[in-house]
């Protein structure tokens, strides 16, 4: 599994990407894309200011 991205509430803002240990997000076309490196930590869940994303 890895974490979800609500594409629809995601900003682009970037937040999530520095907390990520795995370096499993980045930004593409200004919304947060999660890959398969994702370990499920929650990190991001946290950092969101929009709370786009979810486990
Ligand atoms: S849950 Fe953890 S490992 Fe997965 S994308 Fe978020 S910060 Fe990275
Ligand atoms: S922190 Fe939230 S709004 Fe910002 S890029 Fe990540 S998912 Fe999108």
């Amino acid at each position: 599994m890895a974490a979800i991205v609500d594409s629809s509430k995601c900003t682009g803002c970037g937040a999530c990407v520095g907390v990520c240990p795995v370096e499993a997000i980045t930004i593409e076309n200004g919304k947060a894309v999660i890959n398969d490196l994702c370990i499920d930590c929650g990190a991001c869940v946290g950092a969101c200011p929009v709370e786009a994303i979810s486990l």
